[in-house]
């Protein structure tokens, strides 16, 4: 096994966007703790992210812009985003934000969602997204179930060994999170507390955050989830007439000439692959107007983890939604 290079930031950024533009993953210094970054645009790359860190579950990645100009290609800010951004950017707030249509942002990022959590990093960070030129997804630079990683030792210790380079910035001074606010209809809801206290956010807003999720739904179904119209029918060995089909690997189910509509995750059964097309292939679907997708069988390896769970939850009962 290769060992990833550890860079000190003072001499890591060429290295560090040939590796992005390459579609690789690399963990980097940023005031809260270390990110395990990778070109939010670019599929492949992001579902490398989930892959290193061994993530269960495809749960939204925050999206990290060099300043305000990108931010705003990125999503819709009102009055009240703007005020929190200018006040707060580069920094440790999170703006979860209306995603504009087009952003060149991979569905991945956002778990299909049409929100898109954004922030913009103070340092080397905010300085190689400028040089990118596009936004970095980037969650914690640890694996899944393990504590953050504050310093680019840590990181070497857990992640060493699926990523080539750590850019080396020392501790990370805040050594928290970052706060996520959810902006909608002019209304701030506190999605997770972390590195910037909400009074501080409360007195830039003139406004009282919201706490606790809101509308929890059915098992499974958290309002940040991105939830098909049509129902899911899971490892499907035969298609019903009227369904839609989404297929994985060479070996058709039965059946399938009859679907209404048909996407194959991966030809070759390639579970990178499928992850990167996982969104975007449910919603295409759900647009062809079938009631039900069915879903033939995922290998459980690896990425399948989290692409099952994702399709779990995507077939969980509804009734229980108001
Ligand atoms: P991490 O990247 O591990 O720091 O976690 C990012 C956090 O942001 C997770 O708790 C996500 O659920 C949350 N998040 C990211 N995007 C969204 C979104 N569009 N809506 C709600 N929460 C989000
Ligand atoms: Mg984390």
């Amino acid at each position: 096994m290769n060992l990833a290079e550890i860079l000190a930031v003072g001499e890591a950024m060429e290295r560090a966007l040939s590796l992005l533009e390459g579609g690789d993953v690399i963990a980097i210094p940023t005031e809260t703790v270390y990110g395990l970054a990778g070109d939010a645009t670019n599929g492949a790359a992001v579902a490398r992210i989930f892959e290193a860190k061994g993530r269960p579950r495809f749960n939204p990645l925050i999206a990290h812009v060099a300043d305000l100009a990108m931010a705003n290609r990125m999503a819709a800010f009102d009055p009240l985003s703007t005020k929190l951004a200018e006040a707060f950017w580069p920094g440790p707030l999170t703006l979860v934000l209306p995603q504009r249509t087009e952003n060149g942002i991979h569905p991945l990022v956002t778990a299909g969602l049409d929100t898109i959590a954004l922030r913009m990093p103070r340092g080397f960070g905010g300085e190689l997204i400028a040089r990118l030129g596009r936004p970095l997804a980037a969650p914690s630079a640890n694996s899944s179930g393990r504590i953050s990683a504050t310093t680019a030792e840590a990181v070497a210790a857990d992640l060493g060994e699926k990523i080539k380079l750590v850019v080396d910035g020392g501790a990370t001074p805040v050594g928290l999170e970052s706060t996520i606010v959810k902006i909608a209809d002019g209304k701030l809801r506190l999605l997770r507390p972390g590195g910037i206290a909400a009074r501080d956010i409360e007195a830039v807003a003139g406004a009282k955050l919201m706490r606790g999720a809101a509308g929890i739904q059915a098992p499974g179904m958290l309002a940040s989830h991105y939830a098909p119209d049509a129902s899911m029918r899971l490892n499907a060995g035969k298609i019903a007439s009227g369904e839609a089909l989404l297929a994985f690997g060479r070996k058709r189910a039965e059946g399938w000439q009859d679907a209404v509509a048909l996407r194959n995750l991966s030809e070759a059964g390639d579970l990178r692959e499928a992850a990167t097309n996982l969104f975007a292939y449910m919603q295409a679907l759900d647009r062809s107007g079938a009631a039900t997708i069915a879903v033939e069988p995922i290998p459980a390896d690896g990425l399948g983890e989290a692409i099952n769970d994702r399709l779990a939850r995507a077939a969980a009962p509804r009734d229980q939604i108001d």
